[in-house]
């Protein structure tokens, strides 16, 4: 029998996967729930236009299992998901197209609960609710990103305790790459707590917003990897921690937003290797699913402070762990995720 989906890497005994099409409203999705031991699967809907099914299959895989390991670590009462609209978020969306995905969501009878993510905003997500109740971030308590900006920057301290050996940010160099709605936000709190700052983004308005702002030095989307800094922040793209970059980063830590940093599960160690401290991007971006969660499940919003910080703690204890056992912080984070939710 030829191997399809189950030997898929990222298959990793998903609990479910359901593809779904109506064709009134033209749907095709996918959506997978990995793993419900913590509570019903939590993770956006992404919009994309996908060069192949293949493809829509592997990637919607590849970010519910990133899912399940993100919320478990954050320590919320959710287990991992993610769904996948084939098509282009541009020109093919339409009420009845999120309308019909939420009536697959019902279907599902809460076992997923989807959100906003790439290519979906909180006006399609209105229309997924007019289907059913499971689905979160409707916008109504606002943008969840000044929660994963504050996560970095606790996560950026307890970095620089642990690298650094210093309880102040002053006078220390951040790289920063990106930016946008968590970029700029964790640019501002670095500035506020006497960081210099160094800057790259492909936005001329946010570059020149930063320089004014926050005193920030600009410099090329290339050169960004090859400046003398303490740390270097992602808060940009994926993959940017690659054979390439790591031969040029000048950094001590490695401390941002953007998701799947690591062009490759062994670049992990590569920066331990070269006495880079990283924090595993899962463990440090989950400020804004921490807010999501509460609002969805009606939690205290006066709550989502204190335990979006409690990332900091989080990551000291990783990286004290690696150290001790002298493995990579990112398959310690792996070992964390997976003692909370694994059965
Ligand atoms: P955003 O789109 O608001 O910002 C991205 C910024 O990166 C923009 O300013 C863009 O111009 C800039 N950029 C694009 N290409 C670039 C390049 N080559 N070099 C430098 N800058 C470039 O996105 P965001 O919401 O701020 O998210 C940033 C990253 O954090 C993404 O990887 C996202 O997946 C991740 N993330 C975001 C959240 C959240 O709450 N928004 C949560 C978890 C993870």
């Amino acid at each position: 029998m030829t191997a399809f989906i189950f030997n898929e890497l990222n298959f990793d005994n998903h609990e479910q996967v359901v593809f779904v099409s109506e064709a009134k409203s033209g749907l095709k999705g996918i959506i997978a729930v990995h793993n419900t031991n913590l509570g019903p699967a939590m993770g956006g809907c992404r919009m994309w236009n996908y060069a192949s099914e293949a493809l829509a299959v592997n990637d919607v895989l590849r970010l519910s299992r990133g899912m399940t390991y993100k919320n478990a670590v954050a320590g919320l009462p959710i287990g991992g998901g993610k769904s996948v609209i084939i098509g282009n978020p541009k020109t093919d969306k339409t009420p009845a197209l999120f309308e019909a995905l939420g009536e697959a969501l019902e279907r599902l009878g809460g076992r997923y609960v989807t959100a906003e993510d790439v290519g979906t905003s909180p006006a399609d997500m209105a229309h997924v609710a007019a289907k059913t109740r499971y689905v979160a971030g409707l916008g109504d308590s606002g943008d969840p990103s000044p929660f994963t900006a504050l996560g970095c920057f606790v996560g950026a301290q307890a970095a620089v305790k642990h690298q650094l050996k210093r309880d102040s940010m002053e006078g220390l160099v951040v790289a920063l790459q990106g930016l946008g709605h968590v970029g700029y936000d964790y640019a501002r709190r670095l500035h506020a707590a006497g960081a210099k700052l160094i800057v790259a983004d492909i936005d001329e308005a946010a570059l020149e917003r930063a320089r004014t702002e926050l005193g920030a030095e600009i410099v090329s989307t290339s050169a960004i990897y090859d400046v003398q800094a303490d740390i270097y922040a992602p808060c940009a793209l994926g993959a940017t921690l690659n054979p390439d970059t790591l031969s040029r980063l000048k950094v001590k830590i490695v401390a941002g937003a953007a998701n799947n940093q690591l062009a490759t599960a062994d670049i992990g160690d590569m920066l331990r290797q070269k006495g880079v401290l990283y924090a595993p991007d899962f463990v440090i971006n989950a400020g804004g699913i921490i807010k999501v969660c509460y609002e969805y499940l009606n939690k205290p919003q006066a709550d989502v402070e204190a335990h979006v910080r409690e990332i900091g703690d989080t990551l000291a204890e990783v990286f004290t762990r690696a150290d001790r056992e002298g493995r990579s912080t990112s398959v310690v984070a792996d070992e964390v995720a997976e003692a909370r939710f694994k059965r």
